[in-house]
């Protein structure tokens, strides 16, 4: 399978593969697998991709995705500015649409993002340091996500397409032994 970085081909694919995806979304939650059989996988392909792809050279998740923040994720990350957590809510942060208590950055890409890397890395929010969690678990309970994601990161598209190589096959209980 050709290992993808472009990242313009990646978004057309995601909307070209939608309808795979959803099928391929289906196809998972119905396979015969432990929850953690999958994630041991996905973990093996995460760090197959991840090894390939140098995140400074693409920095799209902080061009194309807000973090959400929370009240003391606004506080550490205000720290690491030197700033106060009311300036830097009043200037760089609105209030989160999808959940209650929480903040987002008030543009995309990201207001912090310079020379396509974090300018306040060590402070970073959980939503950055963890993205794109697909080394965080229950793999299978977060696939709107993951298809989400597909037409954003690299490392989430070839991730999704190689799962689709070992999974999607009559023969899958087999390949998966390999993992
Ligand atoms: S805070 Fe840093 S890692 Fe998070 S989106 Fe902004 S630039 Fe990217």
């Amino acid at each position: 399978m050709k290992f993808e970085t472009d990242l313009d081909k990646i978004k057309l694919l995601g909307t070209k593969k939608k309808d795979e995806n959803f099928s391929f979304r289906a196809y998972l939650k119905l396979l015969d697998i432990e929850f953690e059989v999958l994630d041991k996988l996905v973990y093996s392909l995460n760090e197959e991709v991840t090894k390939q792809i140098d995140c400074t050279k693409c920095a799209n998740c902080c061009k194309s995705i807000k973090p959400e923040l929370n009240k003391t994720e606004i506080e550490k990350f205000a720290k690491g500015l030197n700033i106060s957590k009311s300036y830097l809510t009043k200037t760089y942060c609105v209030l989160s649409e999808d959940e209650k208590n929480k903040f987002n950055f008030n543009e995309l890409p990201c207001p912090f993002l310079e020379d396509n890397k974090c300018s306040n890395y060590e402070f970073r929010p959980n939503d950055c340091e963890s993205y794109p969690h697909l080394d965080k678990g229950d793999f299978v309970l977060k696939l709107l996500g993951v298809i989400s994601n597909y037409s954003i990161c690299p490392i989430v598209f070839n991730v999704f397409e190689k799962l689709k190589v070992e999974l999607w096959n009559k023969n899958w209980k087999h390949s998966i032994k390999r993992y």
